[in-house]
């Protein structure tokens, strides 16, 4: 049979709500062959997954997803396969987690000004010491009875235009390829379609990508939709980047992103996992 990969998904130790080792278990019981942990700006759940992973036999990819910040906007980038030790990049996420931490005050304070309080330490309460990420703002604003569902609150409270809105100020392109190649990792863009860019600014999006060392895109992705995913595949053939499949699972509350549930690449895309650099040849 083919091996089942799936090559984004988030534990506690960002914004998803199964522990790594809760995570690994549920990837093992859905099929999952090699799971790729990639939690937002942190690797602090990736032995524990590890170790999740050695006790099932399944393999575990050490990830993370990087938060950055190009021509105004925020893209993330994956880095698979990387040293979880590596200096560089564990000076690099924290930084962006003190810029994070800020961002949470400041999300709290702005949300306080429309006349909702208590939203900082609410949030940081369900981060449980772990990074603040907007996700934990909105289940608290769900849970308070503000919004109807997550996906809600980020349209009415957390998106550019609306009260709780902070913009990004991560790190720039080439330096966060410069910690991913320092940790001997392969960096993808996760979710390209996701970003509502132009055609055109998209391709410069990558051109500049490829330029600074980065080798991947991902072309399947949980957020992808099936035209997603052929134009994706479009670009990822000509600009002749590695193909990457990932569900971007952040837990079973959400039933509409599943586990290793993905559509296989499209013809003519070369996957990441054939790559001579890949973690597990
Ligand atoms: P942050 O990195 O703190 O800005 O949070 C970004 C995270 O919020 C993403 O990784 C998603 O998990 C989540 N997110 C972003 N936009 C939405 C949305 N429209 N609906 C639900 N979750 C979202
Ligand atoms: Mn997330
Ligand atoms: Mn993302
Ligand atoms: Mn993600």
């Amino acid at each position: 049979m083919d091996t089942r990969y799936d090559l984004h998904s988030h534990s506690l130790a960002s914004d998803g709500t199964l522990s790594p080792a809760g995570l690994v278990a549920a990837a093992h019981a859905a099929g999952v062959d090699v799971l790729a942990l990639t939690d937002h700006d942190t690797t602090d759940g990736i032995d524990g997954a590890l170790a999740a992973a050695q006790q099932t036999g399944m393999q575990l990819v050490a990830g993370v997803e990087i938060s950055v910040s190009w021509q105004a906007q925020t893209v993330h980038v994956l880095g698979l396969g990387i040293d979880p030790d590596c200096p560089a990049l564990q000076q690099g996420l924290v930084k962006l987690r003190e810029f994070r931490d800020w961002r949470a005050e400041e999300i709290g304070r702005r949300l306080a000004r429309a006349g909702i309080g208590g939203c900082y330490t609410g949030a940081r309460k369900l981060a449980q010491g772990r990074i603040v990420s907007r996700t934990h703002f909105a289940h608290y604003l769900v849970a308070q009875g503000h919004a109807a569902c997550v996906r809600d609150v980020f349209k009415r409270f957390l998106v550019n235009n609306k009260p709780g809105f902070v913009s990004g100020e991560w790190a720039g392109l080439e330096e966060v390829l410069g910690w991913i190649a320092a940790a001997d990792g392969i960096a993808v863009i996760a979710h390209p379609a996701r970003y509502r860019m132009t055609a055109s600014k998209l391709r410069r999006l990558v051109g500049e990508f490829r330029e600074c060392g980065g080798s991947g895109m991902e072309v399947v992705s949980g957020s992808h939709t099936r035209d997603n995913i052929t134009a994706m595949a479009a670009l990822c053939r000509a600009e002749k980047l590695l193909a990457s499949s990932g569900s971007d699972y952040h837990g079973p509350e959400n039933p509409w992103v599943n586990l290793g549930q993905l559509a296989a690449l499209p013809a003519g895309c070369r996957p990441v996992w054939e790559s001579e650099h890949w973690p597990l040849h």
